[in-house]
Order: structure tokens, then C-alpha cells, then sequence
């Protein structure tokens, strides 16, 4: 079923989740809180926006799940915006080749997390971002809303709660880069601020969309320009390399587009000047990424031939 041309992706679509709902093994959902814990990995859903916005999707595409560590992607193109090229002497672009919550390579590193997409890196663009705008996961907030044009989107406090009772791990993080001078605002700030950016519910259709401009090449749902095509091109790879926790080099492999995981079982990717997608199936492997949606994204770029390769 190659596609190059203009048709819809809906026949496609619906292929796969037939396929997907005959296929065992759904892997685990996250438990680090008992909020992900929950999740059902029957559940699927895949939603595709094109460059147009127009979005379509088959099964749970219109539902609301937990982001998690998609968030990263748009606090990144966010503060990418913002100050440009003074960000890559705070985070560097490498996959780390370590679980997403290491603390071994800051050391090392003198405080310079690998890449944005590590939970130590995306706490320094949220830091970043922060010190910019006063409110980062509100800056957040405002662009997803505005560019899937739906109003309703929210953080969840509780889920926020919980991660704050479970938040060890990040805030030794924050206060070791902060040891370097790699923070610059207040740990606890900065950490109510992650967490309330991780706690942000939206559908796979809200999360396509909102990814629509890097598809666009850094032009914004309203036709303004969020960056230039160049940061575009940058996000999009900084993705590819290191957008899958430790896993990115399979997912390359097997899907060939630019993606960004989160724990709570969502996967954005990028065909860039096409279309964008996002899956969820709560579902976790032993890397952190959602069984059933990586397998979805892998058929999706088989049947239609589509990805940057
Ligand atoms: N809030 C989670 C954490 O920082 C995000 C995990 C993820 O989706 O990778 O541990």
C-alpha cells in the first residue's frame, strides 16, 4: 500500500488497528505512581494531522492520557525559540546510551546533561524557559492549546501531586546541575514547573496537532512562524537520535521518522512537509516506550512508505 500520494491515511490507519488489536503482548504500564499504574494496555489510539490540520484517527484518539516526556519536545522548541543557539552550551544533542533518570553522566559532563530529551536535560530547558517567561508549564500549556485548538487541555494536579511524592530522583537531578550553575532558579520552582508540564492531559489528536509545526517546518497552526526552518530541522533530529529513551536507535530502524516517548504510553512522530502522528497504548517494554504504539508506527511508515529515509 505505498503512498505518495495526497489520499487520506484513514484506510491505513484502520489496517493497523485491526492489526494491532490481534496482536499479544502489550507490554506493562508504567507503576512509578500509582496514577500511570491504572493504565490499560488494551487501550490504542493513532491520530494523523496533516499539514493542513486536518486530524483523523482510529480506536482511543480522542482521548486524554498523561503526556509525560512528549512535553519535552514543545518545552524545547519553546525555549529553542526564545534564545536559539545560547541553549546547546547549557544541554548538549547526544543520546546518553543511559536510562531517561541518570545522574552518571553529569558528573563527568560538569553538570551538562547529554541531550534535552534525558529528564536532566529537560530540566534545564524548563529551567531555561522559566528564567524567560516567568511560567513555563503555563507557556506550555498555552501553546498546546492554541495549536490543537482545544481550550479544555489541563495539567492534573494529582498525577503532579504524586510525582512531587515520588520526586527524588528529579530533584537530586535539578540540585547536582545546580551544584555546576547549571540551574538558575529555585529547585523546588523548578520542579513544581516539570511536574505540572508532565502532568499535562491531552488525545493523540490534540498531540498531533500540536506537533503540526514541525511538520511545517517551524510555522505555527495559525501561520506565524514559532522558529526558523533550521530549529525545525534541529528539534526534528535532536528527536530521531535521542526522542526514545534508550531505545532510539531501534526506533529508527523500525519506523525511520523523528518521535518523542512519555511513560504514560504517547508517541508523537514527524513526517516532515506531510503529516504528523501520535499513538497511545499505556503499555510500556523494558525501554519505557509503548509497545503497541511503536509496533503502529512501524506499520504505519511500512505500508505507506513514508519516513526520512
Ligand atoms: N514525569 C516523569 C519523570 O520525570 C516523566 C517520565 C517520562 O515520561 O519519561 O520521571
Amino acid at each position: 500500500v505505498i503512498m505518495t500520494s495526497s489520499l487520506t491515511f484513514e484506510p491505513v490507519l484502520e489496517r493497523i488497528a485491526e492489526e494491532i488489536e490481534h496482536t499479544p503482548g502489550r507490554g506493562r504500564p508504567a507503576d512509578y505512581i500509582p496514577a500511570l499504574a491504572a493504565g490499560d494496555p488494551r487501550r490504542f489510539g493513532m491520530a494523523v494531522a496533516e499539514v493542513d490540520g486536518t486530524v483523523y484517527g482510529v480506536g482511543d484518539w480522542r482521548e486524554p492520557f498523561s503526556t509525560q516526556s512528549v512535553t519535552k519536545v514543545f518545552t524545547l522548541a519553546l525555549d529553542l525559540a526564545r534564545e536559539g543557539d545560547e541553549l546547546w552550551a547549557h544541554v548538549g544533542r547526544e543520546p546518553s546510551g543511559n536510562a531517561f533518570n541518570s545522574l552518571v553522566q553529569l558528573e563527568y559532563e560538569d553538570g551538562i546533561p547529554r541531550n534535552p530529551f534525558i529528564n536532566a536535560g529537560a530540566l534545564v530547558v524548563t529551567d531555561r524557559l522559566l528564567t524567560r517567561t516567568g511560567d513555563a508549564a503555563g507557556t506550555l500549556l498555552d501553546f498546546l492549546r492554541t495549536e490543537s485548538g482545544n481550550g479544555a487541555l489541563d495539567f492534573d494536579l494529582e498525577v503532579a501531586a504524586s510525582e512531587t511524592a515520588h520526586g527524588d530522583r528529579n530533584a537530586a537531578l535539578a540540585h547536582f546541575m545546580a551544584s555546576y550553575g547549571n540551574i538558575h532558579n529555585p529547585v523546588p520552582l523548578l520542579l513544581d514547573q516539570y511536574f505540572k508540564q508532565c502532568s499535562v492531559r491531552a488525545s493523540c489528536a490534540d498531540l498531533a496537532l500540536a506537533t503540526a509545526f514541525l511538520a511545517r517546518h517551524g510555522v505555527r497552526a495559525d501561520g506565524s512562524r514559532l522558529f526558523t526552518r533550521s530549529q525545525a530541522k534541529q528539534v526534528n533530529a535532536v528527536m530521531l537520535t535521542c526522542g526514545t529513551y534508550d531505545a532510539a536507535g531501534d526506533f529508527a530502524y523500525r519506523v525511520g521518522l523523528p518521535g518523542k516517548s512519555g511513560v504514560g504510553g504517547g508517541i508523537v512522530a514527524v513526517v516532515p512537509g506531510r503529516c504528523t502522528l501520535c499513538v497511545w497504548s499505556p503499555g510500556l517494554d523494558d525501554r519505557g516506550n509503548s509497545v503497541a504504539g511503536v509496533a503502529a508506527l512501524d506499520r504505519f511508515t511500512t505500508l505507506t512508505g513514508l519516513s526520512v529515509f
